[in-house]
C-alpha cells in the first residue's frame, strides 16, 4: 500500500466527474477543506473509484437541475467524507440491500440509465480495505446521503 494524497485524488476526481455532472445537468458542489500534507494508507486508483462511484450515482439518480454536494474534512484521527445528493432517494425498504452486488432498487430506472449494480458493492470493499466505515441517510424521494470515515496515516 502507498500514500494516499486526499486533497488531490478529490479535486482529480471533481475535475473529472464535472463534465459527467454537466451532461446530466447536474451541479457538482465540492467543499475540500483537506489540507494538503494529510495521508492514508492504500491506493489511490482505489480511493478514486469510490468517489467516482458514489458522484456517478449522485448523479445518475437525481433530477433534472440537481445537485451532488462533496464535503470533506479531517480532525487529528479521522478523514470524513460526506456526499450528498438532491435525487430520487432510496425506500427505507432497500437500504440494507443497496451494498449488495447486482442489487438495484428501480430495475426499469436503472435500465434506462445503465450500469451493473457493482458500484456500491465496490465502494463497500474499498472502504473496508481503509479500514473505515460507510452508512447511508435517505429521504425518499427528496435525496441521499453517504457518510465515510476512514483513519488517516499515523506518525505524520
Ligand atoms: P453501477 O454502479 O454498476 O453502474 P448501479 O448504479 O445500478 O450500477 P450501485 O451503484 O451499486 O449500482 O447502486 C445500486 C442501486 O442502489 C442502484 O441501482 C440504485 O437503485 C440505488 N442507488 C445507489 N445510489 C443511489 C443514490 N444516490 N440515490 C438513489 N438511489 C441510489
Ligand atoms: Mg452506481
Amino acid at each position: 500500500s502507498d500514500d494516499i494524497l486526499i486533497k488531490e485524488s478529490i479535486d482529480d476526481v471533481i475535475q473529472m466527474m464535472n463534465v459527467t455532472a454537466n451532461e446530466a445537468g447536474v451541479e457538482l458542489i465540492c467543499n475540500n477543506e483537506i489540507s494538503d500534507e494529510i495521508v492514508i494508507t492504500g491506493q489511490t486508483s482505489w480511493f478514486k473509484q469510490l468517489l467516482i462511484n458514489l458522484i456517478d450515482n449522485g448523479i445518475k439518480y437525481n433530477k433534472h437541475n440537481g445537485q451532488v454536494i462533496l464535503e470533506a474534512k479531517h480532525d487529528n484521527d479521522k478523514l470524513f467524507l460526506i456526499i450528498e445528493d438532491t435525487g430520487i432517494g432510496i425506500p427505507e425498504d432497500h437500504r440494507d440491500r443497496v451494498f449488495e452486488r447486482f442489487y438495484r432498487v428501480d430495475k426499469s430506472r436503472s435500465k434506462q440509465v445503465g450500469g451493473t449494480g457493482l458500484g456500491l458493492a465496490i465502494v463497500k470493499h474499498v472502504v473496508k480495505d481503509l479500514k473505515g466505515t460507510i452508512s447511508l441517510e435517505s429521504i425518499y424521494g427528496q435525496g441521499t446521503k453517504f457518510l465515510i470515515e476512514i483513519p488517516l496515516k499515523k506518525n505524520r
